[in-house]
């Protein structure tokens, strides 16, 4: 197995694909919930391998091996597809790829060791690998989000390779057979470690562009988001409302300042968790009572504030009733029997008014509710009518 000079030429483009898989990996190491770098650094790191390995054939042992080199480029289909099905949350359908596989294998075997015809291995090999790669295709098809540019540019990627993977009996018919019988210094040799490593790299900078996308996705959304209940943090709420109330079509809105009552004395008396609990539970009423625009937030501590777009201070108000009620029915998170009440003070965002006069309002709201003995609605006066419901 000497290799000779254009051997050494033809090993860096497998070579590269393997240095790929390696950064791959190192991402993925600090990235580990990334999991689509694992397995597109599996894929690189067999398919890189299974060249390196035929490239230092010759043409004998070119059939001799053909079955373990087949097995690597199979590996690497495979693991292609299951990265692909996981970064769109999909399956790659892993049986039916493992059986395409070992069906080729076993013909592989058949035209390398007992019949000898290097093309019909080569058809069948291509085949299966464009069609283990292209499982996931259609179930990826149908989560692609249209705006994503990098997710379109990926599956776009994916289904050239898989394209010109199943296409690659044309290219050796076009290419023509009697170059097989030279391997590996063949035309179609270096068509496919160089179109290998074209998509490798290819592949491997949106890859990388995907793990940097969502690692500054999860920082924006761990920025924008109360991590107990998942609610939008102040900051973010004041940023989103501030557009909201720019857009003369959400006219009217309203905003709704909630308080769970005698909160303190729940962590008194029933601790730190159970506490947690209930502000999760009441997030989970507010949740349910809104449409998809409207906007809720966690103030801090146990206090909330709701902006509900197209929503006149009649809605508003029976929103805010709505949740009260289902808050104290549930009275979630607390031991039996045990009350859980909630205030509100409900008001109009004019438009194009200032937000944070209006949130004040609001709050001054709250706090007529909380004199006038708590559980109750208190809505604006200069809206339509002082009214504690
Ligand atoms: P009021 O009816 O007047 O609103 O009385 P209150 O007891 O609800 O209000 P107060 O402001 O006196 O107490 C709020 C408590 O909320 C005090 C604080 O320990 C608790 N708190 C703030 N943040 C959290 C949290 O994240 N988890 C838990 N469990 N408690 C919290
Ligand atoms: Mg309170
Ligand atoms: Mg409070």
């Amino acid at each position: 197995m000497a290799v000779n000079n254009v051997q050494t030429y033809l090993l860096v483009a497998p070579a590269v694909i393997v240095m790929l898989s390696a950064a791959l990996f190192i991402v993925w190491r600090l990235k580990r919930d990334q999991r689509y770098l694992l397995w597109m650094g599996c894929a690189l790191a067999c398919m890189g391998s299974a060249l390196i390995f035929q490239t230092t054939l010759d043409q004998i042992q070119v059939a001799t091996w053909s079955v373990l080199t087949g097995l690597g480029y199979l590996c690497g289909a495979w693991f292609g597809a299951l990265a692909m099905g996981s970064i769109y949350s999909v399956s790659s359908h892993p049986r039916l790829g493992a059986a395409i596989g070992l069906t080729a294998l076993v013909m592989l075997g058949y035209f390398s060791l007992i019949k000898d015809d290097i093309v019909a291995s080569v058809h069948v090999l291509s085949m299966a690998l464009g069609l283990i790669q292209v499982l996931p295709a259609p179930a990826i098809l149908r989560q692609l989000r249209k705006h994503e540019h990098l997710e379109i540019a990926l599956y776009s990627a994916y289904l050239l390779f898989c394209f010109y993977t199943l296409s690659r009996p044309a290219i050796v018919h076009a290419i023509g057979y009697a170059e097989l019988n030279n391997y590996v210094y063949s035309q179609y040799w270096i068509v496919t470690t160089m179109s290998s490593m074209a998509f490798s790299l290819f592949f491997t900078f949106l890859l990388l562009g995907c793990a940097v996308k969502g690692a500054v996705n999860k920082l924006s959304d761990e920025r924008d988001h109360d991590p107990l209940t998942g609610l939008l943090n102040r900051r973010s709420f004041n940023e989103a409302a501030e557009s909201l109330i720019r857009d003369r079509r959400l006219q009217p809105i309203s905003l709704l300042v909630g308080d769970i009552d005698h909160f303190k004395s729940i962590n008194d008396s029933w601790g730190h968790e159970c506490g947690d609990m209930v502000l999760q539970n009441v997030s989970l009423a507010m949740m349910n009572n809104v449409r998809n625009k409207d906007l809720v937030a966690r103030f801090g501590g146990e206090e909330f504030v709701l902006l509900l777009v197209n929503s006149d201070i009649e809605r508003a108000k029976q929103v805010a009733a709505r949740i009260r009620e289902q808050v104290s029915a549930n009275a979630a998170g607390l031991p039996a029997g045990k009350p859980l009440t909630i205030s509100f003070g409900v008001t109009v965002l004019k438009f194009e008014g200032n937000l944070q006069e209006s949130l004040g309002q609001g709050d001054k709201l709250l706090y007529k509710a909380k004199d006038s003995g708590r559980n109750c609605v208190c809505v604006d006066p200069d809206v339509g009518f002082l009214a504690i419901a």
